[in-house]
């Protein structure tokens, strides 16, 4: 007998004969004789229809209420499989956040996970029942509802299984697994068998949306044993298995570490460029821009300063997520006296591109190879970032499609049959 926590994404939730299929598979491994937590995201487009509202409803809506609008799509598709399995004769009931509960601290819309309370959950899964958790909520110390960020339930199924010490947390999407890039930019990109927790956080990082970039540092940390795969497709490798393994390198043999140098292509659109044009060159001037940008909690991606030409002035770009820009540009321009900047150029039609692989660690040439070959194509780079495994440019939107799929041949990363 083993634990395990299955997380059924959007698309896999979507609508009633969806939660059926869903439901089967909770049921093969019930009759396989586990014991199954399932945590499960609302249908697919029904957060983006919730988030709708609450801005319709008022552009500075209460974060305490948006929670409470929000998290409620994940109420609905947990009662519906619960009620479901119930009709498959499989013993089942739903556990709302603040039911278990699953503490968090009060950071609404993107609260963070403290402890979640296993007593109640460990005695329905002694008994048999299936345990149907709504993923992305939680509650706080004073009993408010919270949500975890967009993409929170990959978060919600690690940290319960991390908490009930399951053998294996199993994520089903509408991908069988996690490719070289996203396969529905391009082709021919291949399935992963195997990714490391550090690969996958960077690549999550950077814009591979297939799982949360929080859950994966939650898996790493607490060596929970991760799965990707498909609701909808059963197919199997060479080797007989499903989805890609997210596991610690020793894991990846050595011979495989050798011979790939970079492991993913992602991209990123969520993000802004703001230029400060004309700053004043003389030391501390950078802390009075980006001092009071993080004393607004607004996070700072990229940063590019150019060199003073005239010795008296110089322009910084740096990038912020697109959702803060109105608020950043606020920020700076309260701050325009002790900033001394001449005025802000902002561009949210840009896109930053990733290439991210542990075997950099050991080659030289990535980054050369990345800038050649889009300036190949006459792709222009408006900034760089680099950490040990990761390359990152920001270029022109309209060039996203073009730079992934230019990168992922230049890299050797094409499958010789594209996917259907
Ligand atoms: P879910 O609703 O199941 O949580 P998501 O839409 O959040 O699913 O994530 C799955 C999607 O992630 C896929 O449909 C795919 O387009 C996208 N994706 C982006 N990068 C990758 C990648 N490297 N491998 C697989 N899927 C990716
Ligand atoms: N339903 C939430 C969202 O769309 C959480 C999730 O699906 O992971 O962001
Ligand atoms: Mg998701």
């Amino acid at each position: 007998m083993a634990r395990i926590v299955m997380k059924f994404g959007g698309t896999s939730m979507a609508g009633i004969e969806r939660i059926r299929n869903v439901a089967n598979r909770v049921k093969q491994e019930v009759e396989a004789g586990n014991q199954v937590a399932v945590v499960v995201s609302a249908m697919a487009g029904e957060t983006d229809r919730l988030v709708n509202f609450c801005r319709e409803a008022s552009s500075l809506y209460d974060p305490r209420e948006y929670d409470v609008v929000v998290a409620s799509g994940e109420q609905v598709t947990s009662g519906l499989l619960a009620i479901v399995l119930q009709g498959m004769g499989v013993p089942a009931r739903s556990w709302l956040g603040w039911q278990l509960p699953i503490h968090t601290n009060d950071a609404h819309a993107s609260a963070r996970i403290g402890t979640i309370d296993t007593d109640r959950l460990d005695a329905a899964l002694a008994s048999g029942e299936v345990a149907v958790i709504p993923g992305f909520q939680g509650v706080t110390d004073d009993n408010r509802v919270t949500t975890l960020g967009r993409g929170g339930s990959d978060t919600s199924a690690v940290a319960v299984a991390a908490a009930m010490k399951a053998d294996r947390c199993d994520i089903y999407t509408d991908v069988d697994g996690v490719y070289t890039t996203d396969p529905r930019i391009v082709p021919r990109a291949r399935k992963l068998g195997r990714v490391t927790y550090e690969e996958m956080l960077e690549l999550a990082s950077v814009g591979a949306k297939v799982l949360q970039t929080r859950s994966v540092g939650l898996a790493m940390k607490e060596r929970v044993r991760v799965r990707v795969l498909s609701s909808f497709d059963d197919t199997r490798d060479d080797e007989g298995h499903r989805g890609t393994l997210i596991v610690g390198e020793d894991e990846i043999e050595e011979s495989r570490m050798e011979r790939q140098l970079i492991t993913g292509i992602a991209h990123d659109k969520n993000e802004a460029k703001i230029t400060l044009v004309s700053v004043p060159d003389r030391p501390g001037a950078v802390a009075t821009i980006f001092s009071p940008l993080a004393d607004a909690n607004i996070n700072v991606d990229m940063i590019v300063q150019n060199v003073a030409l005239d010795g008296k002035s110089t322009d910084v770009t740096f990038t912020v997520p697109k959702a803060e820009l109105a608020r950043s540009l606020d920020v700076l321009e309260k701050s325009r006296p002790t900033i001394g900047h001449e005025r802000v150029i902002s561009d949210t039609a840009i896109t930053k591109v990733s290439v991210v692989g542990v075997g950099m660690r050991s080659h030289a040439g990535v980054a050369a190879e990345m800038f050649k070959s889009l300036a190949d194509r006459g792709i222009n780079i408006q900034a760089i970032t680099t950490s040990e495994i990761k390359v990152s440019v920001l270029i022109s939107e309209e060039y996203t499609e073009l730079a992934v799929r230019v990168l992922h041949s230049a890299y050797g990363l094409d499958a010789e049959e594209p996917a259907e």
